[in-house]
Parts: structure tokens; sequence; C-alpha cells
């Protein structure tokens, strides 16, 4: 069936023209508003109809069993959850006698708009009740980057041609109903009225506030709200609170002409340690801040924020508006994920869903920060301040697996490993070698003693210390690792994965690099010349399997000995297999979840020549099926480097449309913000061949059949770098800093601090394009998109 995209293509703004019922959680996801510390999907201002309701304070979660039908030693006993806080976005209203609500009376108007330079989400209605009253309403909803603990909304309605009675009910609201999940791992586990409530009060006029705490995490979380209100002469304000519910309500009668406007402001804070007057404190002066502040400045704060955002990290394209907007929308929610998160995580879903339990994944470290150290720098380290502020943790699991150093968890909240699955997450020791890539990457783009010395290092010493203790020396002198899982998550518990040993590899010699620079630290951690030669001794002699019979790389020591998935056999609506065939059939056989060895070639680009990186990309290509969501970019980069343009460029369709399109169905549970990120980087890494190898960057910029030019902006030791690409030439320029070495084909080039340097793109041959399984070409969704967007008229360039 070919669906429609339920948005028009603008280049700053996803804007939905009428309002699809069925499309409604995916829209929520869409259009939900966060600043990494607070997150609120874009739920109906009036909290009906709804397909998922949800609003997230990152890191407030509650523990539950995890129960084992055969328990083992190891196993984590319990899991974090994200909990859906109280909410503050409810404004219900009621119309004359009858309730505004979008399933009854007649719609003729409704339009919402995610505007990406200002930072809201807008909402126009018009609306007859059942008794013909008619109205229209707009709203304007804010997450706030500039005060971190503020949400606002502005709400406005006006009565078309008669007189009405209108009633607004604003409120916060706990422990909301949510529909319960299918069978998906992917969804979240539910749990119900997860907040105990401490304190409910109001002033009985415009001001509430409520204090909840989680049962067994013993988290405590505060809301509270006000409003400003403008409106006719006579107008009834009140307000009640019970334990769940506190409520402001506006009464008034407005003739034609007339209006009710209402700006609400919302503040939340939590913590594990404040006591409830602490709490209830803090939200009220965080309320009061707002409200010095006023709406007007609110907005140009927003706007301000975002303009220094853009400035430094927008990407524009020529040739493709749809892959424009999306990847604005893509940068935009990696934005929202992880401005103001400050040493929180960044979960896979950002805190636009509950998808995923809320949890945090490799996803942060090897595909968003990618983003972030080369846009944000800062909201970057501050994820990292985050791992190592888990160390301990991660210390403790070492010691429980038997292991040494520290083992950071596959999936984890706050830092204890949630995965009740060990060869898909225990076993994954990968996500260490990824923590340490993305330690080596920011000091390399930032030279960021301070944090290299009291972060980095650590970082790179305990998980240097896990791989020497994990790997062990065979008889013929090779260090192995054996029994363990690489990304791709359809091959579990395999020995000498080359992507994992990679990592390892570079982990652990960048650990002896930087504990020898900062001796005086790395005393400190107990190093001494003894560990650091051991470390260089095990990256030296680390087993990297090859496979002389196809001359190509093996995904680890005996992937191209199994069988060959039987693809064809396999039809359309068995995808995503690993919810339709038992995991020991897909362990057993060559068929790939997602880009593995291919990932590997990305991320360690010169451990291969690129004649062995065009043979092994079209080996694995058959063999890889996209049933996550992270592969599509990681093709998109290699296909490019490889020369299979527009290969590459159905790739980074894929990864950028993966929301707006809804490609895998599931963007209901929030938005994928790796693959988000991973259009950033099919565009910048891959159409503009950025490699970042400690502090070098290099460039190998070459532009598909359709896109006439690429801009990009990076930042880099201190300075901007602006590159713009076309179809002949590549162009670089500092838009400020002093003067910069990079390479450009191969080739070293010196960009002055005042002038620009360009230099031609040679061509390049590349051979046949490389098939995929039978029915996983990719493409296919993005032509269907692109055939419908000629015709539709929603999809018409505004
Ligand atoms: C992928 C993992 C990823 C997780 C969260 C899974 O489907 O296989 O690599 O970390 O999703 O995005």
């Amino acid at each position: 069936m070919i669906e429609q995209s339920a948005f028009t293509v603008e280049d700053w703004s996803i804007r939905e023209t009428e309002l699809h019922l069925d499309k409604l959680a995916q829209t929520e996801s869409v259009f939900a508003l966060s600043n990494g510390h607070i997150g609120m999907r874009g739920n109906l201002d009036e909290g009906e109809p709804f397909g998922l309701p949800g609003t997230y304070l990152n890191s407030f979660y509650e523990l539950r069993p995890l129960p084992y039908a055969e328990a083992a030693y190891g196993d984590p006993e319990s899991a974090q959850t994200v909990v859906n806080v109280t909410n503050g976005k409810l404004l219900r209203l009621l119309v004359d006698d009858e309730p505004f609500d979008v399933r009854y009376g007649e719609l003729h108007h409704h339009e919402r708009e995610l505007d990406m330079r200002n930072g809201v989400l807008r909402r126009s209605v018009r609306w007859s009740s059942p008794a013909g009253r008619t109205i229209s309403i707009s709203s304007v909803r804010m997450v706030s980057f500039a005060q971190r603990s503020i949400a606002a909304i502005s709400y406005e309605i006006e009565p078309v041609n008669d007189t009405v009675r209108v009633v607004v009910q604003s409120e916060l609201v706990a422990n909301e109903d949510i529909p319960t999940a299918g069978k998906d791992p992917r969804t979240a586990a539910i749990l119900k009225s997860p907040l105990e409530c401490e304190e409910s009060m109001s002033n009985g006029s415009t001001l509430g506030i409520m204090v909840h705490h989680t049962r067994t995490s013993n988290l405590r979380m505060a809301s509270a709200m006000d409003h400003q209100i403008e409106g006719p002469d006579e107008m009834v304000i009140s307000s009640d609170s019970y334990p769940d519910v506190v409520r402001t309500t506006i009464s008034a009668r407005l003739q034609p002409g007339q209006r009710l406007r209402i700006v609400k402001l919302i503040s939340y804070g939590w913590s594990s340690a404040r006591s409830r007057p602490a709490l209830h404190d803090q939200v009220v002066a965080a309320l009061s801040a707002a409200a010095l502040t006023g709406w007007d400045r609110l907005l140009e704060e927003q706007r301000a924020y975002l303009d220094t955002f853009w400035s430094n990290a927008d990407v524009e394209l020529e040739g493709d508006p749809a892959i424009q907007q999306a990847v604005r929308f893509a940068l935009f929610h990696v934005l929202q994920a992880g401005a103001r998160g400050e040493r929180r995580p960044i979960p896979a879903k950002g805190l636009t869903g509950s998808g995923y339990d809320g949890h945090v994944f490799w996803d942060s470290e090897i595909f968003v920060l990618p983003v972030l150290t080369l846009t944000m720098p800062n909201a970057a380290a501050d994820a990292l301040r985050w791992r190592h502020s888990t160390l301990q943790q991660a210390k403790d699991r070492a010691q429980q697996l038997g292991l040494k150093g520290a083992a950071f968890p596959w999936r984890t909240i706050h830092g204890e490993e949630c995965s009740g699955y060990w060869p898909a997450g225990t076993a994954a020791f990968h996500i260490n070698g990824d923590i340490a890539y993305a330690v080596v990457q920011y000091i390399g783009a930032t030279n960021d003693s301070d944090f290299t010395a009291n972060v980095g290092l650590e970082l790179l010493v305990e998980t240097a210390r896990l791989w020497r203790s994990l790997g062990y020396h065979d008889a013929l002198g090779n260090f192995r690792i054996d029994g363990i899982t690489g990304p791709d998550e359809y091959s579990a518990i395999s020995d000498n994965n080359v992507y994992t040993n990679l990592m390892a590899q570079y982990n652990l010699r960048s650990a002896a690099e930087v504990a020898k620079q900062h001796m005086d630290t790395a005393d400190v951690l107990d190093v001494d010349q003894d560990e650091i030669a051991s470390w260089l001794d095990a990256a030296e002699h680390m087993l990297i399997p090859y496979d002389e019979r196809l001359q190509v790389t093996p995904q680890d020591e005996n992937f191209t000995k199994h069988q060959v998935w039987d693809f064809e056999s396999t039809s359309a609506d068995q995808y995503p297999l690993l919810l339709h065939f038992p995991y020991f059939q897909l362990y057993r056989r060559q068929v790939i979840k997602q880009a593995d060895l291919v990932l590997a070639m990305m991320l360690h680009s010169e451990a291969f020549t690129p004649e062995l990186k065009a043979r092994n990309f079209a080996y694995y290509e058959p063999l890889t099926v996209r049933d996550s969501s992270l592969s599509a970019s990681t093709q998109a980069v290699l296909a490019a480097e490889v020369g299979q343009l527009d290969l590459a460029y159905d790739y980074l369709s894929e990864a950028a449309l993966m929301d707006l399109d809804d490609l895998e169905h599931n963007t209901r549970d929030g938005v994928h913000i790796a693959s988000l990120a991973g259009a950033w980087s099919a565009l910048v890494a891959g159409f503009g061949g950025l490699r970042l190898y400690k502090d070098s960057l290099s460039f190998s910029p070459r532009l598909p059949n359709g896109l006439t030019r690429l801009t990009f902006r990076i930042m880099f030791h201190g300075g901007r770098l602006h590159v713009e690409v076309t179809g002949k030439e590549a162009r670089y320029s500092l838009v400020d800093g002093s003067s910069l070495k990079l390479w450009h084909h191969g080739e070293e080039i010196t960009v002055p601090a005042d002038g620009a340097v360009t230099r031609p793109i040679p061509p390049i041959q590349a051979g046949p394009r490389p098939e995929q399984p039978q029915g996983r070409v990719p493409g296919a969704h993005y032509r269907r998109n692109a055939k419908e967007k000629t015709t539709s008229p929603a999809r018409k360039k505004r």
C-alpha cells in the first residue's frame, strides 16, 4: 500500500495541514519538543484523542523486576523504565455545553507546524461544536532551551459567529492512563500509576504545584504551573487540587471579535536527594523566573539559541527539498535530545517517546556524538561526563563478570545493566570501545585538556583494562576476544568480531597514548609502564581475521563459513526477522541485521585498503537486511566512499525519512535519534567524505546525481569550518578560527584564516551496483513517496 506522507515539504518547518487520526501516535513523536531535560510528546492540547500520552524528565525512572524463567549468575535483577511524569501541557476546553474534541462536531481546519528556526510547535484549529458553535483556537508550545526547567504554552480562543461561553481547564495530571503495549520488544514496559503523591496544591487561582515520588527507585519530582490570562472583563478564575490533578479553571463569555488568551508556564524538577520542600521551592522559583522573562522574551531566547545552533550546524542542499527538510528535522531532534541534558544520557528515542524503556545504548556514542562533537561540542562532553559519572556501576559490573576495569551496560538509564538478554546485552562488549572511541574523537576535535585529564583518561584506562582482561594470547601469540557479540544482533556470541577487535585495539592504543601524555593523572589511576606496555602488546597482536578464499574480511572468525540465509523464501511481511524467526536460526546463518563490518570500515578507515573496502562492501550488501534503523546511514557512508553514489543517496533518504515517513512503522514509540543523526553523517561523512582520525580531518567529497550542491559547517579546534561541495569542486573556508590543515582526497591543504581553498573532485570508477536481499532494496520507500509527492497536494513545496 502506498502511504502518503503526513507533512508538506518546506525548508524550515514540518507542517501537517489536516489531522490524520490514524497517524496520531507518529505525529506525537515527530512534533515532540524537548531540551534534553524535559520532553513533551506532541499530544493535542486537550489531551484526547491520543496515540500515546507522554511527558518525560531525563533520567527519571522507576525500577521493575526482570523475571527469568531460568535464572543465571550475573543476570540483572531489575530494569529501569522511563516514567511518564506529570502532564503539564493539558488545556481542556468546553464550548457552551460541549467539550472541544476533534472527533465530534465539525473540524473545518486543523494545522500543526513544527517551526525549527523558532523552536515552537504551532497549532491552529477552526471547529464547530455538535450544537453548531464555531470557534478558532491557536496555540504555540515550547520547551525552553534557555531556561532548562521551563515549558510554556500560549493558548487563544475566539468565537467565529456567535457569542460562546468557554471554560478552559488547565491541568497538571499525574499517573495518566497509558495504552498497553503489544509484543514488540522495542516498545516500553508500561508501569501503571508509578507516581505517589506527596503534595498537591493550588492557590485558588492561577498557581498549582505537585510533588510526587516513585515507589522503588525513590526519585522525587515536582511540577508547577502558573497562568497569565487576557480576556473580557468578566471572567471567573478558580482552582482545585487532588492527589493526581491540579486544575485552574478559567470561564469567560466571548463575543465575536473578543478572545481569551492564556499563557501557561510550566516548570519541572526532579532529584534523588532533595527534600519535598526544596523541590517545591525549586519549581516555584523557576516559574517565577519564567514569569519575569514573559512569553515574548521566552520566544526571543528560544530563537537566539536556535540561531546560534543553526549557524554552527546547518547543512544546505541543492536539488532535493524533501531531504533538505529531513536533514534539518534530523538535526533539530538531535539538538533537542542533547542540548541541555547536562550530564545525563541521550536515550535512543531522546525524550520523544517511551520506546526501549527510555534506555541509552551505544547509539549515543557511535551515532549521535559524532554529530554533536562537531556541531555542539559542549553537549558531547556532557554526554561523556554522564558516562564517566556511571563508572562505579561499570566497575562493579566488571567485577561481577570476573573482569577488570569497567564494563559499561548495553542498555541503561542510571548506569546499571538493564538488558535481560545477555547474548545481545552483556556480551555486546563493544559498547566499551564505542565510549572510548567517542572520547578520542571529542579530544581530537576540541583539544579540551581539562576534559582529557578529568574525564577522558579515566574512561580510556578503565575500558582498556577491561579489554586486557577479556581477551587472551593464544598459542600463536594472537590476542583473541572470543564469545562476544558485535553490532550485528543477528550474529551473537562469536569469536573475534572485527568491529569489536578494531575498537579494542584503538581503545588500548589510545589509553596508552593519553596516559603517557598525562602521567600524573595516570599515576593516580595506578597506571604504570608495565600496564601501558601490556595494552600496547595486546593491541599489536590483536587478531583481525581475513578470509583468503573469498578475499574479504569476515565479520567474525567463522562468519563466512556459515550457511547463507534463505532470502528467497523470506517474504516481505517476515521482516523484521527478529519478530518472525527464533534467534538460534538467525545466529547460525549469514544474515546481518545492521552494518557491522561496514561500520568498522567507516570508523577505522585506515585499517582497510580502498580495494578491500569495495570488496567487503559488495560482499556484505546482499546479506544485510537493515532490521535496525541504525544501518542505513552507515551503508550510505561506505557506499559513497566506494563510489556507489546513487545507492548512498537511497540510504541517506532512508535514514533521513525514517520518522517523517514512518518507514519502520514504529515512530509512535519515539523518533529514531541514531538514524536521524545518521542522516547528517550520510551527508557529511558520506558525500562530504569527512573522517576524523585523532586530531586530523580529511574529506573526500563527491555528490550523487540529483544533488547539485552541499554545504555544511563544523566546529573544530575552536573555529568553524565551512565546506561547500558541487559536482566539480570543493571549497573550504574558515568562518572563524586560525588556519587549519586538512586533507582533500589524499592531498594535504592549509585553509588560511581569512581565505578559502578550492580543489577539484577527482573522478571515481565504481563497480556494478551491489544487490541487497530480495525485498530489502533501499529507496523503494523513498521513490514511492517521491512519486506521491508530485501527485499529492499535501507534498507540494510551499
Ligand atoms: C539495534 C541496536 C540499537 C538498539 C537501540 C536495536 O535494534 O540492533 O544496535 O542499539 O536498537 O536503537
